[in-house]
């Protein structure tokens, strides 16, 4: 008799344990991390997962009186600011893809706001984008950094500290989407030159702390070397470093591997003559009047501090 309690009890034991631990094991929390990461968060509940954009944000790194590094003519600040108005053109060319910019202008920005604006528009990419200079002098092409993992506190601080903490551990849960970003990105980078594979660096990244989404910072070539101050400046439209992130955002975001063709410009479509008064509007966009005097470039100043943490033998 007290055999047969034991099967009962052990029973009923049984399905008491089971569907809950099935339940915290496996879909729920698969779906509390699809709802973190998903960039439809800011949707409405009765939208389809398709129809919410896929939102990345680009931020051109320095600004305002950080200017970043310099090559001869080229500086950082503006540089990166017009690789990502380009980068941005070319993602509006498709409507599943929403691109915003941390700054439009020469606005100078702190760490924190460019996360914050990222993390605001709950963003599923942030990308920072930069052109490094080296200390060694044949440095060239783009390099790679995505973020290192943070060891988690070894105390439990006070309440501003574990805020700080979490701030500084926010890119732990994106390693492995930062890597798919990362080895997608350097596989079209090396594409495009040969024997030209970029690094990709697993550094702290100051600009990248903060960050709730998966990111990477991206340095589209060394500015303090000649030839590829001259790539960086000659950069337009149709750059094959500029096409290669957008293709790497579209493979990230699930989409089609393709842009379609550039809207015709207005300025186009005007008629070609007309007999009231000639209108000037052929004004060239070259923003570049005021040069930069030749200085001797200096490091990166975002990558440096993060350098020193790198370990041995992986320098340019
Ligand atoms: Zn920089």
């Amino acid at each position: 008799m007290r055999r047969y309690w034991f099967i009962i009890f052990g029973a009923a034991l049984g399905l008491l344990v089971h569907p809950g631990g099935d339940a915290f094991a496996g879909p729920a929390r698969e779906g509390a991390r699809n709802q973190a990461v998903s960039p439809g968060g800011a949707s409405k509940p009765g939208d389809s997962a398709t129809s919410a954009p896929f939102v990345v944000v680009i931020d051109p790194g320095h600004g305002g009186r950080d200017a970043g590094s310099r090559g001869a003519l080229l500086v950082e600040k503006d540089f990166t600011l017009r690789a990502a108005g380009m980068l941005a053109a070319l993602l509006a060319r498709r409507p599943e893809v929403k691109a915003i910019l941390t700054r439009e202008d020469d606005t100078e920005m702190t760490a924190v706001q460019r996360a914050s604006v990222a993390n605001y528009n709950a963003a599923a990419l942030f990308l920072t984008l930069h052109a490094d200079a080296s200390w060694r002098p044949g440095a060239r092409g783009p390099a790679i950094m995505v973020a290192a993992p943070r060891r988690p506190p070894r105390v439990a601080g006070e309440a501003a500290q574990a805020v700080a903490f979490r701030w500084q551990r926010s890119q732990n849960i994106h390693l492995a989407s930062n890597r798919r970003f990362a080895l997608n990105l350097q596989r079209r980078f090396a594409a495009i030159r040969a024997n030209e594979k970029p690094p990709i660096r697993i550094l702290a990244v100051r600009n990248l702390e903060g960050v709730r989404m998966p990111a990477a910072y991206v340095s589209l070539g060394v500015i303090s070397t000649p030839e590829d101050e001259a790539r960086l400046s000659e950069t337009g439209e149709e750059d094959p470093y500029i096409t290669a992130l957008a293709m790497a955002v579209l493979k990230f975001a699930g989409l089609t591997e393709d842009l379609p063709p550039k809207p015709p410009a207005p300025a186009e479509a005007a008629p070609p003559e007309s007999s009231q008064a000639p209108e000037s509007s052929e004004q060239p966009e070259s923003s570049e009047t005021e040069v930069a005097p030749p200085e001797s470039p200096r490091t990166e100043p975002d990558a440096s501090e993060a350098q020193n943490a790198a370990p041995a033998g992986e320098g340019r």
